[in-house]
């Protein structure tokens, strides 16, 4: 029987051949490239294309769904590479590359509802996700409903109306890492004419949406694909061709694109992805496993541990863990002796954002909003992002860290 190990280690060998498989020039994108002499796609900046005449502006025009260059706002020949790139690790057909994370999300959500409808979003989704949903999108007459994300099937068909016309899913919930039953969701949403979007960041190369019934992936490339804490940028994904049409057609109204330097950074960092994140992720397993038998943990959350009640489905689902997770204390100790024990770690910097190669640590008590019942509101708990560091470091640091409380 192949072990854990074995099903990871040959996820992330798949993963590496094709980013290097990636990286190889298309022919067909021969005019944009350095001819012979660079591995690389040079950064192209600009506004104007010129053609040679108006009967080939009006062709060139007429290809608004082919990834070339008609004008820099409708993208640039490196947004295109890059957009090609993610549609190929998602395993979609049509990537849009967009200015961020959050606005993947929005766009995404705009381009799917119209007023009078009604969206369903999980109550562990992306904190900034749920503030457009309340203020914005509820402006445009969308209503939402937060469910659990670990809701049932029944309960779930329970909560669809006539006028639903998205189901949202984040899988992990973002803090509590929650891992939802994402075939399910895809029968309940089709079930109902609904389209059903995920906001993939954390499975960006270990998740395939479109294989689980998922007809639109949102991505915060700024995470994994950046890698490095220096970009910001974002992706939408779908499957076919009528979601494509209609998702480039909203991203030309709204304006959404990534600038040139962006996407080359975002391009260069999914060369070493695979091997960063196998990396992290192993790290993050020893470390959360350590952390897991301290007296003063209540519970790691981390659908990778054997234990966790998402281990099933991440198992069934995944080829491989992120390197986030959160840490829950017992709940015998305050907010404020998290806060000292957090303030006194020099391995793990403070901060929002994951992803990149540094570790990182965020509180997660106080600045989460859940309108479900919260299952770890009594115990203070934080977030930990795991960097290429040594692990032995990092739990010296946490183990320092610990004796404070
Ligand atoms: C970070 C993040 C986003 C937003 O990405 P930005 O590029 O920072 O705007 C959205 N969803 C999830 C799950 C994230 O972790």
């Amino acid at each position: 029987m192949m072990t854990d190990e074995d099903k990871v280690a040959a996820g992330w060998e798949r993963l590496n051949s094709l980013l290097v498989r990636l990286a190889r020039p298309a022919p067909h994108d021969a005019p944009f490239r350095n001819t012979g002499t660079l591995v690389n796609m040079p950064v192209t900046r600009g506004s104007t294309v010129l053609f040679p005449d108006l009967d080939t502006m009006r062709r060139v025009g007429n290809g608004r769904y082919d990834h070339i260059a008609i004008y820099g706002a409708m993208g640039t020949p490196v947004q295109h590479e890059l957009e090609r790139a993610v549609a190929a690790i998602e395993n979609g057909r049509d990537t849009q590359i967009v200015s961020s994370g959050l606005a993947a999300c929005t766009t995404a959500l705009l381009t799917w509802t119209a007023s009078g409808g009604h969206c369903l979003i999980p109550d562990s989704c992306y904190g900034p996700t749920r503030r457009f949903a309340d203020t914005m999108l509820r402006r445009f007459g969308v209503e939402t409903t937060y469910y659990d994300p670990l809701i049932s099937e029944a309960g779930l068909r329970a909560l669809m109306r006539p006028e639903t016309q998205v189901v949202f899913a984040e899988s992990p919930g973002s803090h509590t890492f929650e891992i939802q039953d994402i075939p399910m969701l895809a029968r309940v949403a089709h079930a109902h004419k609904a389209c059903l979007i995920l906001d993939n960041t954390w499975g960006f190369g270990i998740f395939t949406p479109f294989d689980h019934g998922v007809d639109v992936s949102v991505q915060a490339l700024t995470k994994y694909a950046g890698g490095h804490s220096d970009v910001v940028i974002g992706a939408i994904t779908v499957a076919k061709e009528e979601e494509w049409h209609r998702l480039r057609d909203a991203a030309i109204q709204l304006g959404q694109l990534a600038a040139p330097d962006e996407c080359w950074l975002t391009l260069r960092g999914l060369r070493t992805m695979g091997v960063r994140l196998a990396r992290q992720a192993r790290t993050a397993l020893i470390v959360a496993k350590w952390l897991a038998d301290r007296p003063e943990v209540r519970r790691v959350l981390f659908p990778a541990l054997p234990d966790d009640p998402g281990y099933a489905l991440w198992q069934r689902d995944f080829s491989g863990a992120g390197p986030l997770f959160s840490v829950v204390l017992q709940p015998s100790y305050s907010r404020a002796a998290m806060e000292t024990m957090v303030n006194s770690l020099s391995r793990f910097g403070i901060g929002a954002s994951w992803g990149g190669f540094e570790s990182l640590v965020l509180p997660t008590t106080g600045g989460v909003t859940r309108s479900l019942p919260e299952c770890h509101a009594d115990s203070p708990a934080f977030r930990l992002g795991i960097g290429l560091d040594d692990p032995a470091d990092l739990i010296a640091d946490l183990q320092q860290g610990l004796a404070r409380l």
